[in-house]
């Protein structure tokens, strides 16, 4: 048998028991390179994967690789040097084409772009603002810039995304971004060294200054004051300046008068947690950008889960993919109510209300809403009535007088009775078993 027989047999044998898309991540690049002393040489194309793939996958590896060959074959991984060479190359030819040009400032995250930053009433007004600063630096009144709001709603995005605009319009502007922590121990090392002088000037010459998370200047004030002087150069020489902050400059603490004073005269813009499209909009997004394919219902699934904030709905993509790989399992409701549930808690599942419930069996039993909730007996109606009951009492634990206010105030007997109908239906009826189940797994996927 070839090398290349051998592995592709390998590999469909793999396919047969691994995801999908551990297939596509960790075995598509694999390169059978030649079978050399009973072993099979398979090139990976870098260390990192190397190490990822050896470390997870080893023994299925050697298993499959024991079930498709006669002989004992064993195998090995090289890494492949293409990509090392690539990146070398890269580098000349960057460190050339820069003596003339000037470099990209190696601190600012490509990624973190305007095109990438997806929009929603919650931020429109930041992108806007930041856009219109990223285009005209230093000419509009929106000088300071202050973007404000709670954690991971995208302001250090959006201060990343300006800078990078404002090189991709003018390579040769100074872009200077830094966040007040790195700023504050440049200061205090510049002190050390008796080189102040140098410090200033670094920040003096900027075109545009960028600087993140400035509640972090509290209490800190001889930081603040060469802050103050820092900003006061560059705004009276027309640079712009944004900044990202906790809070509204206004509320902040442990934060000189003057200088707050002085951050109001420009404009300052918030973002909010996205609400509810915005969060799926954002999901899909991250999905597609890690090479995941998920399923709209889980989609929907996570935004109604994740709601504060977008780093946490990053953050539940990188899980699933994570706990999917380690497990070897692939991604369905289950792995993602686990990942979820890790995350939220007791919140879990809390926002579910009489209306989506309602809601729900009407569309699978086609009875309308009103009907469902209204006064009349007809046998199709009673029934999608008394499911939903079942499903109110179930999931939500409302009491038993509740429900029948809310189901065209009933008496709680017929409730009662409702319920425990379909909980005898269900285990003999399997119609009506399959429809509750389904029910409860789109509602609550705590009963999955
Ligand atoms: P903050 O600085 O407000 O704490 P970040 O800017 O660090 O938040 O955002 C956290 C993560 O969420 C980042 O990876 C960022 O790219 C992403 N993010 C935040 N808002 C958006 C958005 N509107 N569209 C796309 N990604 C976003
Ligand atoms: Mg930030």
């Amino acid at each position: 048998m070839t090398y290349k027989n051998l592995w592709d047999l390998t590999y469909k044998k793999l396919k047969e028991s691994l995801p999908d898309h551990a297939i596509n991540t960790w075995f598509e690049p694999v390169v059978p390179i030649a079978i050399a002393d009973g072993e099979l040489i398979l090139e990976v194309p870098n260390q990192f994967f190397y190490e990822w793939i050896d470390s997870h996958y080893r023994q299925t590896i050697s298993g499959a690789l024991k079930d498709v060959s006669s002989e004992r074959t064993r195998y090995r991984f090289i890494v492949s040097t293409k990509g090392q060479k690539k990146e070398l190359d890269d580098l000349n030819s960057s460190t050339k084409s820069n003596q003339s040009k000037n470099q990209q400032p190696p601190n600012i995250n490509k990624q973190y772009t305007f095109e990438s930053f997806i929009e929603g009433t919650n931020n429109e007004f930041a992108k806007t603002a930041s856009q219109s600063v990223a285009e005209e630096p230093g000419k509009s009144s929106f000088n300071p810039l202050i973007i404000y709001g709670g954690v991971g709603l995208g302001k250090t995005h959006l201060l990343h995304a300006i800078g990078n605009r404002v090189f991709q319009n003018n390579p040769s502007a100074n872009v200077v971004i830094v966040t007040s922590e790195r700023f504050t121990l440049d200061f205090v090392n510049s002190l050390r060294k008796n080189r102040t002088i140098e410090f200033s000037q670094q920040y003096r010459n900027s075109d545009v200054l960028l600087i993140d998370d400035i509640q972090f200047f509290r209490g800190k004030e001889q930081t603040q004051e060469q802050f103050f002087h820092t900003f006061n150069v560059l705004y009276q020489s027309g640079k712009q300046i944004v900044m990202t902050a906790d809070k509204y400059p206004g509320e902040m603490k442990g934060l000189k008068e003057r200088l707050l004073s002085r951050f109001q005269s420009g404009l300052s813009v918030d973002v909010q947690p996205p609400n509810f499209e915005v969060r799926v909009a954002i999901l899909l997004d991250k999905a597609e950008q890690n090479g995941l394919a998920l399923d709209y219902d889980i989609i929907e699934f996570i935004a109604r889960h994740i709601k504060n904030n977008v780093r946490d709905l990053e953050g539940a993509i990188i899980r699933i993919l994570a706990k999917s790989s380690l497990m070897n399992k692939e991604i369905d409701f289950s792995l993602v109510k686990d990942v979820i549930k890790e995350r939220v808690g007791a919140s879990f599942t809390s926002d579910i209300s009489i209306e989506d419930i309602v809601r729900k069996v009407s569309d699978v039993s086609r009875v309308p809403e009103n009907e469902i909730i209204g006064k009349s007996r007809k046998m199709e109606l009673v029934e999608a009535r008394q499911i939903s009951m079942y499903l109110c009492r179930d999931i939500m634990g409302i009491s038993l007088q509740n429900i029948g206010v809310y189901f065209g105030g009933r008496d709680h007997t017929t409730v009662m009775h409702a319920v425990k109908t379909i909980n005898n239906k269900s285990l003999k009826d399997v119609r009506i078993k399959k429809m509750v189940e389904s029910l409860k797994q789109e509602l609550d996927f705590r009963f999955v």
